[in-house]
This record gives C-alpha cells, sequence and structure tokens, in this order.
C-alpha cells in the first residue's frame, strides 16, 4: 500500500477512495480465491475478533474455497454474539418530503419524475406521523429527505427535529433521531448536532467515481468529492456517529465492499473513530424504476456473504437491513452480522397516517417486509432475539470513541442488555398483542436469570416499577 495516491490519512476523497487502490485489491482477491494457504492465515488474523483491512476481507469474499466458507459464516456468527448479543435494535424511517432537485437515475425522487406526487410535512402532520409511531411503540426514528434547498431547507429539518423530540403522546417518546439528508456544510453538520441528533446517515451509494458521475448526472449530488468527503466534514462539525452504506445494484459488489472498508479505515485514521454503522440496501423496484436496468444486482447468497464478512472486518461497527429485504433474507442476515432492523415501515410522506389517502404515489421504493411492528417483534422473540428499543447509550454521552471502546473492550454488554430488556418491557406493557406480551415477558425472565446479581437487582426494580405503571425511561 501507500502506491499511487492511496492516503487513508488523506481528506480529499480520491486519495482515500482510491480508485487504484480499489483495482489492485480486485486482483489480490480473485487472485487469492482458492488460495488455501492464503485463506486459512486471513482466517486466523481474522478469528482474533480484531477486524480485517480491506484486502485481506475482499480475499474473503471471493473466496471459493467450501470449507473456509463455512468457517466465514461461523465465524461471523461467534463475532455478531460476542459483540452484539441476540439483541437486535429497532427503528423506522419517517420521510419528512419527497420534493428533490437531484437527477439519481435509480431513485423515484429524481427531479425529472414528473407523476410521482411531491409532499413536503407540515409540522402538523409531522406530530400526527409521529404519534402514529409512538402508538406502534417505536422509540428511535430515521428522517428521510430529498435534496432541495428552497422545499427542504436546513430550517426546516431543524424544525422537525425540534417537533419530533417534543411530542410526548401517553407513554410514547421519540428519544432518538437519526438523519439521513444530502450532503451539506460543516456549519449544517453543527447545528444539526445541537439539535441532539443521533446518528448522521448518508449512502455513498457508489465508490466508483465514473459510475456515480453517470447515475447522478444531474443537481448537487452530482459531486462526487462532495458527497465522499461528507463524514469529514459531519464529524468536523462536531457529529460523533456516523452511518455508511452502499445501494448494492449500482455497480459491482467487490468494488461497493472495498470501497465501504477503505472509508471505515479512513474515519478511523482521521478521527480516530470509524463509523457507527453501516447499511447495505440494495436496489428495489420503485415508481419509474426498473432494477432490471442494473446489470449489477446482486443474489441472496452474496448478499449474505457480503454480510458475514463485513461483520468479521469491522466488529465494531452496527449493521443496518431495512424492509427493502424479505422476511426470509432479514432472518438469514440477522445471525450474520445484522444488529438494526426497521420495521413496520413506510416509505411514503405521511405514510404511517395515511396522510396521502389510498392514490398516495409519494414512495420511495417497494418493501420486501409488509408485516406490522408488533409482527416484527413477536418473529424476533420467537427466534429468541431481544428486540430493542433502546436509546441509552446516545442518551448518557457513549457515543463515537467512547462508545467504540467499551464495545471493543466487550464491555458494552454490561448496558446494552439490561437496557434491551427494560425497553422491551416498555414495548410490551404500552403497545404488545396478547400473544408478543406471553412470549416476550418468557424471553424476558429466561434472559433475566444470566445476568449478574448486581445488575439483576437493579433490573428487576426497574422492570416492577414499568409493570406498575410508576416510571419510564429507566437505563443502565
Ligand atoms: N437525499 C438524501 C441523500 O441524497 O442521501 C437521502 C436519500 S434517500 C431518502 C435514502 C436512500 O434511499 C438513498 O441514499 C438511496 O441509497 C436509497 N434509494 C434510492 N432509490 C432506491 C431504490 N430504488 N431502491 C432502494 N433504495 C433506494
Amino acid at each position: 500500500m501507500g502506491k499511487y495516491n492511496y492516503n487513508p490519512f488523506s481528506t480529499e476523497a480520491d486519495k482515500f477512495i482510491c480508485h487504484e487502490e480499489i483495482e489492485e485489491t480486485i486482483n489480490f482477491a480473485l487472485n487469492a480465491r482458492s488460495n488455501y494457504t492464503l485463506m486459512s492465515a486471513i482466517m486466523r488474523r481474522a478469528s482474533a475478533g480484531k477486524g480485517l483491512s480491506h484486502r485481506n476481507a475482499a480475499a474473503l469474499l471471493m473466496c471459493d474455497i467450501p470449507e473456509i466458507n463455512e468457517k466465514i459464516y461461523r465465524l461471523a456468527k461467534r463475532i455478531k454474539l460476542d459483540y452484539y448479543g441476540n439483541r437486535i435494535v429497532l427503528f423506522a424511517p419517517l420521510y419528512l418530503s419527497n420534493y428533490c432537485v437531484n437527477g439519481c437515475v435509480y431513485c423515484p425522487y429524481h427531479v425529472k419524475n414528473k407523476h410521482i406526487s411531491r409532499k413536503k410535512m407540515t409540522q402538523d402532520e409531522i406530530r400526527q406521523e409521529v404519534i402514529a409511531l409512538q402508538d406502534m411503540g417505536h422509540k428511535r426514528l430515521a428522517l428521510e429527505l430529498g435534496e432541495d434547498p428552497i422545499n427542504n431547507p436546513i430550517e426546516y429539518v431543524l424544525e422537525s427535529i425540534r417537533t419530533i423530540y417534543g411530542i410526548k403522546h401517553k407513554n410514547g417518546s421519540i428519544r432518538r433521531v437519526n438523519v439521513n439528508i444530502a450532503a451539506t456544510t460543516v456549519d449544517n453538520y453543527r447545528r444539526l448536532h445541537e439539535a441532539g441528533i443521533g446518528t448522521y446517515i448518508l449512502f455513498q451509494e457508489t465508490y466508483n467515481r465514473e459510475r456515480y458521475e453517470k447515475l447522478h448526472p444531474s443537481g448537487p449530488k452530482h459531486d462526487y468529492a462532495w458527497h465522499t468527503e461528507a463524514m469529514d466534514r459531519a464529524m468536523s462539525g462536531g457529529i460523533d456517529d456516523v452511518g455508511i452504506g452502499a445501494l448494492f445494484g449500482l455497480s459491482t459488489y467487490l468494488y461497493e465492499f472495498i470501497g465501504l472498508l477503505m472509508h471505515a479505515e479512513h474515519l478511523e485514521a482521521v478521527f480516530g473513530v470509524g463509523p457507527h454503522t453501516i447499511s447495505v440496501p440494495r436496489l428495489r423496484p420503485a415508481d419509474d424504476i426498473q432494477t432490471t436496468d442494473f446489470q449489477d444486482c446482486i443474489s441472496d447468497d452474496i448478499f449474505a456473504k457480503i454480510v458475514a464478512c463485513l461483520r468479521i472486518a469491522v466488529p465494531y461497527t452496527g449493521m443496518i437491513v431495512s424492509t427493502r429485504e424479505s422476511p426470509q433474507t432479514r432472518e438469514k442476515v440477522l445471525e450474520l452480522g445484522v444488529s438494526q432492523i426497521s420495521g413496520g415501515s413506510k416509505t411514503s410522506v405521511g405514510g404511517y397516517h395515511n396522510l396521502g389517502g389510498e392514490e398516495d404515489n409519494s414512495a420511495q421504493f417497494e418493501i420486501a417486509d409488509n408485516r406490522s411492528l408488533d409482527e416484527v417483534v413477536c418473529w424476533l422473540l420467537d427466534k429468541g432475539y431481544i428486540p430493542s428499543f433502546c436509546t441509552a447509550c446516545y442518551r448518557a454521552g457513549r457515543t463515537g470513541d467512547k462508545f467504540m471502546e467499551l464495545c471493543k473492550d466487550k464491555q458494552i454488554h454490561n448496558f446494552c442488555h439490561p437496557n434491551a430488556l427494560i425497553t422491551l418491557e416498555e414495548y410490551l406493557q404500552d403497545y404488545a398483542s396478547e400473544q408478543t406480551l406471553t412470549v416476550g415477558r418468557q424471553l424476558i425472565d429466561s434472559e433475566i436469570r444470566s445476568l449478574n446479581p448486581k445488575i439483576r437487582k437493579r433490573l428487576v426494580k426497574y422492570l416492577a416499577e414499568i409493570r406498575s405503571g410508576k416510571g419510564r425511561d429507566f437505563r443502565f
């Protein structure tokens, strides 16, 4: 490494996501695919659970030796359990506005799409949507907006965040608002940070500059460097937790996989902390979009292997899968490394409260998991997972490098496990169906037994207070 212009410490997009380094890594991985000795050596290194470089991780992704592939899946499952236990964090997207000035050819919000209905919610409509989300049981949202300086200025986003945090309906509250808006300035990131956002999420879409420029022919998003360097500006603006992602299907999956890891290595090199989360969205059919027009869509098997190899490469980074994936695919990738999923999602503006009525066509893409949040919670419980609505780390200041340190030491369990059970109990008490309540209580009772006595004592007290209606929002 260190050849060409590649430099993970640089803040220039073409140096930390260096095309030549990606090409070399692709060659390395393709040449290594059947090399048993090399793959065994990489697996020995990986089994320490401290992560892998983009080169070694790419080699594992391309490995075609069945015995090693089995070991890859086994190791991914072990790392998942070691760092995340059986907890799965739940969230919902909230689409505030689909006005957009960009020309992204894969997204129905593109500016040339004249038949999709354009909508921007008023603060009153946001209140109705958030109450609908609170009534489902959600505590954590991801705000989604198109890019439009006139219709969706930063002031609108900030006002909406204030509205959302301010809504207290019955026992409901949104305790963490993550934000997925277009790349912006350091000053705007600072304002988002001051507004108390959780994670700033921005998908790179594709790390391949040439593809990127073709797929984003117009609008501010056309500027590859501005988009790729966004996380540097977000972190300079004080945002500790950033979430990266690539939209699989836009370019070759190996290129995107290497790009994601190089991006993570770059953030770690410059800011001392990698991304808080990695999302792995796959392209979906949408209004005006045919996935068959895209040659690089990936199979379920490759998708699962990407998740497993990411889990091994960046053990401390949360991984997110949305309702773009079917229940079957979600089940498979949960055990291989995914730590957060959305549930009961709507991708239309005003979709939770059905503000657009039956004729609404403002949705961003078709979802593949249409179950209600309660069905998703019950399904997770059935599979032995703890559905978690926890937002404690961010509210207790355990963000950025502080969070990563706890995660690396595996101490995070001492917080996350009881907090997951507390928030699950809140969900069961306030929102669950009879069936979910029964399975959930059984799971809580059996999980409590495995806790150390000091934590157990405090937890039992909190659970009793929630059950008797005396209190909410306890945390470790
Ligand atoms: N405007 C923001 C931006 O530019 O990043 C937020 C974008 S959008 C609300 C969130 C994400 O949806 C995009 O980053 C893109 O990856 C994804 N997306 C767009 N079209 C999609 C499609 N047809 N299928 C699946 N995901 C899609």
